[in-house]
């Protein structure tokens, strides 16, 4: 059988030449990174957890009308998506303070925001992400003015989308980001959002007891990854309990 050809290993996910043209093979693994890969860990099972989780966030989006790059799942590990070019920009959408806004302005975590703020990071591991203002991002043609404006607009779009769903099964969407992939159709480009929506890019507290549902899990050492993921899939109704991978993560240094 001929291999696949690789395209792209990240930290968290490997990317393969999909079946068709203009299709990608999105490989969800068990990987775990921090702290701009300063601690990681193999955390059994996550995988699979943000495979489910993503498909199901992005084709709530398709029914939204939120374009988005899923096109179906393959397996329990794997989704087909469609190809496109990334914009070099994480797109961060705030509704209460916390992680490096809080540490930045000195604000306490949990403060409500009184309207969402959206920041943009320069995609640069080297650099460690480093927050950017819109004037850098035109000067430097990383995104034009018109990018910027549907940026926004789908940015806020899955706030609105991805806090509803979550306070309908008791948990408060703290933050999150985004990646956006620029997409052509003949002579025109589209945006649409990409790459994965998952407790590895969200920051999720249950309503009532502050728990942290998400990857500051690992990133604080709060116990087990997996069992607040697979927390935030069973009261999605994403993955029923007795078919979770076992919850005791197995962490390999
Ligand atoms: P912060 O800037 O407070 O560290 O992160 C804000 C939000 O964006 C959090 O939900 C965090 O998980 C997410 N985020 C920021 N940078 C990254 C990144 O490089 N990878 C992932 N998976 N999520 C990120």
């Amino acid at each position: 059988m001929a291999r696949r050809k690789k395209i792209y290993e990240g930290k968290a996910k490997t990317l393969y030449e999909g079946p068709e043209p203009g299709t990608i093979v999105q490989y969800f693994k068990d990987d775990a990174t921090a702290f701009n890969a300063e601690k990681h860990a193999t955390i059994e099972g996550k995988g699979v957890l943000n495979n489910m989780l993503s498909e199901y966030f992005m084709r709530g989006l398709t029914n939204l009308g939120i374009p988005n790059h899923f096109i179906r799942r393959l397996n329990m590990r794997e989704q087909l998506v469609r190809a496109c070019e990334i914009v070099p920009l994480e797109v961060i959408v705030r509704n209460y303070a916390a992680g490096s806004m809080a540490k930045r302005l000195g604000i306490e975590e949990g403060m409500q925001l009184p309207r969402p703020v959206v920041e943009y990071c320069l995609k640069d591991d080297k650099l460690g992400d480093p927050l950017v203002t819109e004037e850098h991002i035109a000067a430097f043609g990383w995104a034009s003015q018109q990018d910027m404006d549907d940026i926004l607009s789908l940015a806020l779009r899955v706030n609105d989308f991805l806090s509803g769903v979550m306070y309908g099964v008791g948990i408060k969407l703290v933050d999150f980001k985004i990646e956006i992939g620029r997409v052509y159709d003949g002579d025109y480009q589209r945006l649409i959002v990409a790459d994965e929506i998952s407790p590895d890019s969200c920051r999720l507290w249950d309503m009532e007891t502050g728990q942290k549902l998400d990857k500051d899990v690992f990133r604080r050492d709060l116990g087990s990854l997996t069992d607040a993921y697979t927390e935030v899939a069973t009261r999605l109704g994403v993955m029923p309990k007795a078919n979770v991978p076992p919850s005791k993560p197995t962490l390999i240094n």
